[in-house]
């Protein structure tokens, strides 16, 4: 599985994507990450080409990326053109990558388009598990400031998700949270595929050693049963029969 991230911030993820169980994914060759910012695909705006124009060229423009949004409101908005571009860009990769495989003769699933935004629909573990299992690329298109001019999302259609009800200062929190809760559904990110959820019977409480924990002057137990050795007693009362 591809994740093609288009973000202002690309170096936010860094720290996260590149530590514990996604690390070793990546290592493994099961997952990988692309990034694509908007600003490297942003025009000098409308000044600095009438400065460079006029021979006094600025000697870095300032690419912007935000406008205000039409009938007013506070903030300003992510304008369309250089998502688009960001978005093609990601689009090129994946047909250049369906081609190399293709060569090799096995099969490339599709890829899907994620939006994220606050109103979307709500991010669930099924909806984890499809993707996971449906697709071989992904494109999460991470928001920021008061969001992206709505035609990104009309032009490139696929999933609007949220995250939650909640409002985050932009989409890059979320990609992690869609990343991380994705990849643990591929086949062999997880050390043991029974850690899957909706695998095993699942119990909110889980124990590990010691038996006995003393906190404070006071014994903490592990519950009895799980020391029974009794697996399907066990598995009933995880399952809260
Ligand atoms: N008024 C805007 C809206 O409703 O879309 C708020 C934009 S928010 C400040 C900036 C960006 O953060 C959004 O475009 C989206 O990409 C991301 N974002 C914020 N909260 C989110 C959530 N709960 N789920 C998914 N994405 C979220």
């Amino acid at each position: 599985m591809t994740f093609h991230l288009i973000t202002l911030f690309p170096e936010s993820f860094t720290s996260y994507l590149n530590e514990s169980i996604l690390a070793r994914a990546q290592e493994n060759k099961l997952i990988k990450f692309k990034f694509y910012n908007p600003r490297d695909f942003a025009k000098p705006t409308e000044a600095a080409r009438m400065r460079a124009k006029n021979g006094k060229a600025d000697e870095k423009p300032y690419l912007r990326v935000d406008e205000k949004p039409y009938g007013g409101g506070p903030g300003m908005l992510l304008q369309a053109l250089p998502v688009i571009n960001a978005i093609e860009r990601a689009l090129k990769e994946i047909k250049k990558e369906k081609r190399k495989i293709n060569k090799r003769n096995s099969k490339i699933k599709n890829y899907r388009i994620i939006h994220l935004s606050p109103g979307g629909e709500k991010f669930t573990n099924a909806y984890a598990e499809k993707v996971s299992k449906k697709y071989d690329h992904v494109i999460i298109v991470c928001g920021r400031y008061e969001g992206i001019d709505a035609r990104v999302k009309k032009i490139f259609k696929g999933d609007e998700i949220s995250i939650g009800d909640y409002v985050l200062t932009g989409g890059e929190l979320p990609a992690m949270v869609m990343i991380d809760s994705i990849s643990r559904q591929i086949e062999g990110v997880l050390g043991n595929s029974k850690s899957v959820e909706e695998k095993r019977i699942a119990s909110h409480d889980a124990y590990t050693r010691p038996e006995i924990l003393e906190y404070k002057g006071k014994k903490h137990r592990i519950p009895k049963i799980l020391k029974s050795g009794n697996h399907k007693a066990i598995d009933e009362w995880r399952a809260g029969k």
